[in-house]
């Protein structure tokens, strides 16, 4: 369930997923000697392989971008197989998922450079600039609220803002270079960015003014879908 703002609109579909994610996990337990790995966890009717997954899926949503999960297989230039874990379809993006174990991103950077176009530098014709961009994601970053003596809330209240932050998330292009998320000032779309030309529109921007971004907005948004078993239902 998505820790955050309690939207009453929401619940009965949190609900919904939370049981289908314990069906989901005590199934996966029941065929799977390493139940702990990789939790099922279903966020908005989608079933992810696992929880940090489907964070994803909400970090997205609260970028206001649509997400598809895995919707297509890759035949790579080596001849290797690959699903991409999300597409973007707004702002040409793919990204790719990895949690804490040894990361396996050779398939993710492999597909990354052979959607990078050949254009000459500054004049790039394609439909995305520079290409589509593939983005490797990171387990979020923690995140420590900083004083501020303007925040009046008790202790226990900003600790649990704190705690609902979710942390940073992080990722890497797999272009080589540094992505950054803001929203264009001018379509208002959120997107990462890793030329001076935003994605979803085209139009440049020029150093800080054409980008906002703020650290409220961008934020992991952690789903853990609730464990619920048989004899004790979360309602
Ligand atoms: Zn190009
Ligand atoms: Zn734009």
């Amino acid at each position: 369930m998505l820790q955050d703002d309690i939207d009453p609109r929401c619940l009965v579909e949190a609900l919904t997923d939370d049981m289908e994610t314990a069906r989901l996990r005590r199934q996966h337990e029941a065929t799977s000697g390493l139940a702990v790995e990789a939790l099922p966890t279903v966020y908005r009717g989608t079933a992810f392989r696992s929880a940090l997954e489907a964070s994803w899926a909400a970090t997205i949503d609260s970028f206001g971008l649509t997400w598809e999960y895995e919707p297509t297989t890759v035949t790579l230039p080596s001849g290797a197989r690959y699903i991409p874990d999300f597409h973007l379809p707004q702002i040409g993006v793919w990204l790719e998922v990895k949690g804490d174990g040894v990361p396996r991103i050779e398939k993710a950077i492999e597909y990354g450079q052979s959607l990078a176009c050949d254009c000459p530098k500054f004049a790039c014709t394609c439909r995305w600039i520079g290409g589509e961009l593939v983005l490797i994601g990171h387990p979020p970053r923690g995140w420590t609220p900083d004083y501020d003596e303007d925040d009046h809330r008790p202790y226990w209240a900003q600790a649990i803002s704190g705690r609902h932050h979710g942390g940073h998330p992080r990722w890497t292009s797999t272009r080589g270079r540094a992505a950054w998320i803001g929203y264009c000032v001018y379509c208002r779309h959120a997107t990462w960015f890793d030329s001076p030309h935003c994605r979803a529109c085209k139009r440049r921007l020029v150093g800080a003014e054409g980008l906002e971004s703020g650290n409220q907005q961008i934020r992991f948004h952690r789903i853990t879908g609730i464990a619920v078993d048989d004899d004790n239902p979360a309602v």
